[in-house]
């Protein structure tokens, strides 16, 4: 191999280091939160601190993706004065109606005794969580941490003992073949005592960190969703802000899934939308994607959607399994916080305020940490049990598999004694114990879904979609959609599974090319890597695990501009 085809391993002693006190990988709700507070510990107590959040996006916010209906608590202890400091909170919850699908055209609402307290939403505002994001990042900034968007971090660096010692960011300018271009840079490492690692859902360094520190041992098996979201401008006349709508049931209980959808009024004749599907499904035709679609037509949701203009589309993945899937958080010289590690409070469907709370507790720790001259970090666990974050996740524990478990009508029931005469307390240790990627049947076992075509009016389809999340990649770089066996695509997913990755990726990544004549032959595998939205789905749900996300060069992937 020619010197300059050299593996990215090869160029790590060409790479820059930096010294820093503390380094954030993700500069989402946990990475920004943590960044603050570790600032703000460092003015309380006369301390300089230099502190680095990497993010991968091409600037903050442009990979956040939510709901959003955002509780403030977290950043009421954060910023006491988020008001006057001009945070993006504008549009209070007026109104909460759930409803339960009962087919294309029938809804019945729940009356509001019967909502699960979780799923109540007074006192909370409906936000962008991407603008919420970028007014952090300004606040983490003029407390003097420094931010690099465009910089993923790509690889662990670790202490000869095993500790860790920091991150490296990815390389520029390689090619697809490995070779070097003329805009090859190599990455730069951050040394730092102490690094959070806050990459959001299915993070591909807090992954590999899972995996190498069996930070899972003991837990169930952590469990995903995809949430695919738009964001609407609609007519000024049927906009209610503050308007909340949740929904479950169909259409996704018409083949034997679940989840929820949501559609929130708020802003400027703004309603954001979407359906979480979760990833446990079984029928390997189901297509997240054209379920959403679907979804719109509802009356509840097109009522609202009809002579509105489409204005924004993206994917994400959530971690959903809650307590009993929380992997252990500390590592040697290191944290996770947020969804990287799993504190979404499913009851709730909301995660920001406990990505938020966890990444301020994860900075007390390191600050502690700090001060104290290098040592552990394991002040974190306790800290972490004594917080209300943890009773708020332990009080949900069973929400998400009692309706695994049990399905809509009767795990619904379950939750609402439990939540709203028990608080929590009902003494069931609920299992789901069937990790997401096991959880296909043959496809032959399942009923063939024939999805009607978009009307471009409500429905579209994804190529049309994935422009509105004008998502960029730099075409000639290396795989960062990587497959343990490649052979298995064809071998396995086409042949036993009908080629569900072409339905459960919402950007048409994945595509199986021919193979559909009466003559036995094999289609074409395709992946086109350019589309990719970074929703993580792929590495989640791929039967086997076969398909490995790692972060493309920086910058690349979507551009939301308030998602
Ligand atoms: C459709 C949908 C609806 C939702 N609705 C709600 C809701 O209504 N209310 C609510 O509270 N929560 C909701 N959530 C959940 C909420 O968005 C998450 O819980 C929350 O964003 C988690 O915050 P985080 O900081 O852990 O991760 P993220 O918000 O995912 O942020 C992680 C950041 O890290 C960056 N990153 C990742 N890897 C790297 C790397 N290696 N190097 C550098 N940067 C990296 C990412 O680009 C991103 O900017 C919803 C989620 C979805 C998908």
């Amino acid at each position: 191999m020619p010197a300059d085809h050299a593996p990215s391993t090869d160029a790590a002693s060409e790479r820059e280091s930096m010294e820093v006190d503390a380094v954030i990988v993700g500069a989402g709700p946990a990475g920004l939160s943590a960044a603050c507070r570790l600032m703000q510990l460092a003015r309380e107590k006369s301390r300089e601190l230099s502190v680095v959040v990497l993010e991968k996006g091409s600037e903050v916010g442009a990979h956040i993706l939510s709901g959003a209906v955002f509780e403030p608590r977290a950043l009421e202890e954060l910023f006491p004065d988020w008001r006057a400091r001009g945070a993006p909170l504008q549009t209070e919850v007026a109104r909460d109606r759930m409803f339960f699908f009962r087919g294309a055209e029938k809804a019945m609402e729940m009356p509001h005794w019967m909502v699960p307290k979780p799923m109540r939403n007074r006192g909370n505002y409906i936000i962008s969580l991407g603008l919420l994001c970028r007014w952090l990042a300004t606040q983490a900034e003029e407390l003097g941490v420094e931010i690099f968007p465009g910089f993923p971090a790509s690889e662990v660096l670790y202490h000869p003992d095993g500790r860790i010692r920091g991150v490296a960011t990815g390389e520029m300018g390689r090619g697809a073949d490995g070779a070097r271009k003329a805009s090859f840079e190599p990455g730069m490492e951050l040394h730092a005592r102490a690094v959070i690692f806050a990459e959001g859902c299915r993070g591909h360094l807090g992954k590999q960190l899972i995996a190498k520190f069996g930070l899972d041992e003991g837990r169930e098996p952590q469990h995903y969703a995809i949430g695919i979201k738009e964001l609407w401008r609609v007519d000024a006349a049927k906009h209610e802000p503050g308007l909340v709508v949740h929904g479950a049931g169909w259409p996704l209980a018409e083949n034997g899934a679940s989840g929820g959808s949501f559609l929130y009024h708020y802003g400027e004749n703004l309603v954001s939308l979407g359906l979480i599907t979760d990833l446990n499904y079984r029928n390997p035709h189901l297509s997240p994607f054209d379920e959403m679609q679907r979804l719109k037509h509802h009356p509840v949701f097109r009522q609202y959607l009809e002579g509105g203009e489409r204005i924004a589309y993206g994917a994400r993945a959530i971690t959903k399994g809650g307590l009993r899937a929380l992997p252990k958080m500390t590592l040697p010289n290191a944290l996770l916080a947020g969804c990287d590690a799993g504190t979404l409070n499913f009851s709730k469907i909301k995660g920001s305020h406990t990505a938020m709370k966890s990444g301020m507790l994860a900075a007390e720790s390191v600050f502690a940490m700090l001060a104290n001259g290098d040592g552990a970090l394991d002040g974190f666990e306790k800290s972490f049990r004594d917080s209300w974050l943890h009773a708020e996740l332990r009080k949900s524990r069973n929400f998400g598999a009692a309706l695994h478990k049990f399905g809509v009508w009767l795990g619904g029931a379950y939750n609402y004694l439990d939540q709203n005469w028990f608080g929590g307390r009902l003494p069931f240790a609920l299992r789901d114990s069937r990790a997401d990627h096991d959880a296909f049947l043959p496809a032959e076992k399942c009923a063939p879904i024939d999805y009607p075509k978009p009307d471009g009016k409500i429905s579209f389809d994804k190529n049309s979609s994935v422009f509105l999340s004008a998502t960029n990649h730099e075409e000639d770089q290396p795989a960062h959609l990587q497959l343990a066996r490649p052979d298995d695509a064809l071998a396995v997913n086409w042949a036993r599974y009908a080629g569900p990755e072409a339905r459960f990726c919402p950007a048409g990544v994945y595509e199986f090319v021919g193979g559909e004549g009466d003559d036995g032959a094999q289609p074409a595998f395709r992946i086109n890597a350019q589309n990719c939205v970074h929703c993580k789905t792929c590495d989640i749900k791929d039967p086997g695990g076969n398909i490995t996300w790692v972060s493309p060069e920086g910058g690349g992937g979507p551009n939301y501009a308030e998602m």
